[in-house]
């Protein structure tokens, strides 16, 4: 089985990833990159692959959300994008 992760720094770069990993930066800003919800600390994304599928990060599809689907927490880079 395979899993990805959806990591996304404040300024909105996308970065998909096979591994979670702690203090992370945006490879385009530098910026710090957040995996989960900063309030209630679920995923932003995670896919799951069985069997021989092959696939690698830049096949997926993604949009990137504005808000936690859990909690609703608006995240940095949509408020950002109101200003
Ligand atoms: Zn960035
Ligand atoms: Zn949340």
């Amino acid at each position: 089985m395979s899993n990805f992760y959806a990591r996304i720094c404040e300024n909105g770069h996308v970065d998909i990833t096979y591994r979670r990993a702690k203090g992370e930066h945006c490879h385009q800003c530098g910026a710090p990159l957040m995996d989960s919800c900063p309030r209630c600390g679920s995923l932003i994304k995670q896919w799951h692959y069985y069997g021989m599928v092959y696939l690698t990060p830049k096949n997926l599809k993604f949009e990137r959300p504005d808000r936690c689907k859990c909690c609703g927490h608006v995240f940095p880079w949509a408020e950002k994008k109101d200003l």
